[in-house]
């Protein structure tokens, strides 16, 4: 049985990338409900379970679909290796708990999702790992920030939810001169737009139940990179630790990603449209969206990124009320924090996917009362601009 779709073009990757046909010759990819898998003899079982001989044991440790969607998002991002989590937080959390030790120090992006905070600021303290937080383009900060101990730069770009867009390449120069690692969180862009490995990152994480997936329906992560890293460390964390990928999901995200660029380049140009509309409108004070030329890094996302994604933000005068009015006033949008799906939603991040850092915290960030984020999605993007001219106008 032979592996499809290796050392071909992005799309191909994507399609048939990771899909080993078994002997019933089946056209789509397997699903493999099975928690173990058996042996021939008790001499294979103990071979398997000494590491002596490749092959499934549990679904905790490895699971045939599970692999699947490893082996095509590995190919996607271009790493050696990839372990599936079974959520995007999951896989931050296995990468700390595999790569940090007390006394370690992380440097971490403000521009980060609120979860990715409360983990670095609440939980790893407790094991002795402490963070320091710089704004994403504040390079002196960067270095500022650095210390001795410092292990990892951890990294979102574009920046979630004002779409601060970081250089990489720079980034990871800075962390290997202190034998630190950069770790970028590739949800935004995926590997359709931007490819963190080949600027010099060292890890790429994913929340899968965002654009992976594509359509809303399952939660999942993963983490990408070298052979030793992922493929020894992480993956040897996670078979112990245990918030391993079911495989259904699994499933699920592997055919998410045979329409990835497609639906990443529909989402760009809905983006694109909708910011400069609502640059247009007279309710609103800001939009934050890289493809705007006015955006202060659209020629480092121009050179950095294969397309500007599908995530934008604005204020809206009026604060709070006057931001809630507007979500209160959409008819179509869905009102949920979740991204990435092929339904636009709109959420106010300071009351929800930030509002459980600090008030301090969220000046820092820029995260206003009058912010408003939409994961815009592949509706007409006339009736998009319609449900918010009406929002705008009630709010
Ligand atoms: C959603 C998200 C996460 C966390 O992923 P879950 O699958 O919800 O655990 C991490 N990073 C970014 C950028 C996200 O949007």
């Amino acid at each position: 049985m032979t592996e499809q779709g290796k050392g071909k073009g992005f799309d191909t990757r994507a399609v048939r990338g990771g899909q080993v046909r078994t002997a019933e010759q089946e056209q789509s990819e397997p699903l493999f409900l099975s928690s173990s898998f058996t042996f021939d003899s008790a001499a294979q079982a103990a071979a398997r379970f000494a590491g002596e001989e490749p092959g499934n044991i549990y679904s905790r440790f490895t699971n045939p679909t599970v692999r699947t969607f490893e082996q095509r998002l590995a190919g996607l991002e271009g790493g050696q290796a990839c372990v599936a989590t079974s959520s995007g937080m999951a896989a931050i959390n296995a990468m700390c708990m595999a790569l940090l030790r007390s006394g370690d120090h992380v440097i971490c992006s403000r521009g980060v999702f609120g979860t990715t905070t409360s983990l670095l600021t609440k939980v790893l303290p407790k094991f002795g790992v402490h963070a320091t937080f710089v704004g994403p383009t504040d390079y002196a900060g960067w270095q500022e920030a650095m210390r001795p101990e410092t292990r990892l730069l951890f990294l979102e770009t574009p920046s979630n939810p004002l779409t601060e867009v970081a250089d990489i390449a720079w980034l990871a120069g800075l962390a290997h001169e202190h034998d630190a690692l950069l770790v970028v969180d590739n949800c935004f862009c995926t590997p359709a737009l931007q490819r963190p490995l080949e600027l010099g990152a060292d890890l790429i994480i994913h929340s899968a139940t965002k654009y992976l997936d594509g359509q809303g329906r399952c939660v999942g992560g993963a983490v990408v990179g070298d052979d030793k890293r992922v493929g020894e460390e992480i993956f040897g964390m996670l078979r112990t630790a245990g918030p391993s990928m079911s495989p259904f999901n699994a499933w699920v995200f592997s055919k998410g990603l045979e329409t990835l660029r497609l639906r990443m380049r529909a989402h760009s140009e809905n983006a694109q449209a909708l910011a400069e509309w609502l640059q247009e409108h007279p309710r609103v004070t800001r939009v934050n969206y890289p493809g705007l030329p006015g955006h202060a890094q659209h020629e480092l996302a121009r050179r950095q990124q294969d397309g500007f994604g599908g995530i934008l933000s604005f204020e809206v005068d009026g604060g709070r009320a006057g931001a809630w009015a507007v979500v209160d006033g959409t008819e179509m949008i869905s009102i949920t924090a979740n991204l990435g799906d092929v339904k636009s939603t709109i959420t106010h991040p300071a009351s929800t996917t930030h509002g459980r850092i600090s008030q301090e915290e969220r000046d820092a960030s820029g995260i206003t009362e009058g912010l408003l984020r939409i994961s815009v999605g592949l509706e007409d993007v006339e009736d998009l601009q319609a449900d918010l001219d009406r929002a705008l106008a009630a709010g």
